[in-house]
């Protein structure tokens, strides 16, 4: 089990904290760059919390000379800070611009997140992760760039796409989803490139892993609708990355008791990770949130009737959380 912290879950200094809990944990997981797009370690890119600077060196310090594996979170398209510009925002098929999240068919961000891959490269860190990797819903993203990329696919005018023009239309409808899923990979893989550039420039041992957020509810249908809702290639992401971070139930405070009809169609659900695995990839569990005992062995009870043997917490929600269950799942 891995536990995700900021800063400011820890009331302590990173060298008390270390003190007393690092014989307990094998890695352990720090937030870099949460939704308010700020960094808290000195980013010469990122906008930066200088007050947490001096916590992030120490701990990083003292979690590597213990031998304690690091893992850095990142959130990419969540990006509060970013999404200030006009031109990032991602936008509803009514014209209503996010100001919290970013058009995924951006190039010009994937640079910005691939520099930022590079600057926590440097640091003696085992693993990123990247939250805030997929689109909002199915509806998304209707921005100036993806009307004029996407409406000639399915020989529309850019200014006179719809949504229904494109749900009404299954062929259509199919083709929304593949164009939107290639837009997501190509992001990935270009963080990715910027991974393993960092492997060259710093002559690490191993690979600095990068492990891709994907959101799985009942509310977006699962797995499956996971897929076309939010724009996932499962097969793809592990073709790119080899690793994905299933954030169970994002949108609900509580996942269902053991022994229930929705609890074993959560686990059916869930095996497409056995695939997944076979093909060298690996998957681990993740949830919001997570403050009591109770609830790490549900979902680690969980992760075993599903057969992943990784669990990432987080005691915290993300600080754009009502946004971001809004934009997703409330009603527009
Ligand atoms: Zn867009």
């Amino acid at each position: 089990m891995v536990i995700l912290l900021k800063p400011d879950d820890i009331e302590t200094t990173a060298k008390d904290f270390l003190s007393q809990y690092a014989s307990y944990m094998d890695s352990v997981g720090i937030v870099g760059k949460g939704p308010t797009g700020h960094a808290i370690y000195p980013s010469r890119t990122a906008p930066v919390e200088e007050q947490h600077v001096q916590f992030f060196e120490e701990w990083v310090d003292l979690t590597n000379a213990l031998g304690i594996k690091n893992v850095i979170a990142m959130d990419l398209y969540t990006d509060g800070w970013f999404a200030r510009d006009p031109k990032y925002q991602t936008i509803t098929p009514e014209g209503d611009a996010m100001k919290h999240q970013i058009c995924p068919n951006r190039p010009s961000f994937w640079q910005y997140g691939a520099e930022i891959i590079k600057e926590m490269g440097t640091y003696p860190i085992e693993e990123i992760i990247l939250f805030g990797t997929g689109f909002i819903r199915d509806r998304f993203c209707f921005c100036d760039r993806c009307r004029k990329e996407f409406a000639p696919i399915v020989g529309q005018e850019p200014e006179r796409l719809t949504y229904p023009y494109i749900t009404e239309n299954p062929e259509y409808h199919a083709k929304w989803h593949e164009w939107r899923q290639a837009k997501v990979n190509e992001g990935i893989r270009y963080l990715r490139d910027a991974a393993l550039e960092s492997d060259r420039d710093t002559g690490r041992e191993l690979p600095l892993k990068l492990a891709v957020e994907v959101l799985l509810d009942p509310e977006t249908g699962f797995s499956e609708g996971a897929k076309t809702e939010y724009g996932y290639d499962y097969a793809k992401i592990n073709e790119i990355t080899g690793d994905i971070l299933i954030n169970l139930y994002p949108w609900s405070p509580l996942l269902p008791l053991k022994g229930s009809a929705e609890y074993d169609t959560l686990v059916e659900s869930l095996y497409f990770t056995n695939e997944f695995s076979r093909r060298g990839g690996r998957a681990s569990l993740f949830r919001w949130g997570v403050t009591t005992i109770d609830q790490m062995q549900e979902l680690k009870t969980l992760a075993s009737d599903a057969g992943i043997d990784r669990v990432v917490i987080s005691p915290h929600y993300p600080a754009d959380y009502s946004h971001r269950r809004e934009s997703a799942i409330g009603n527009f």
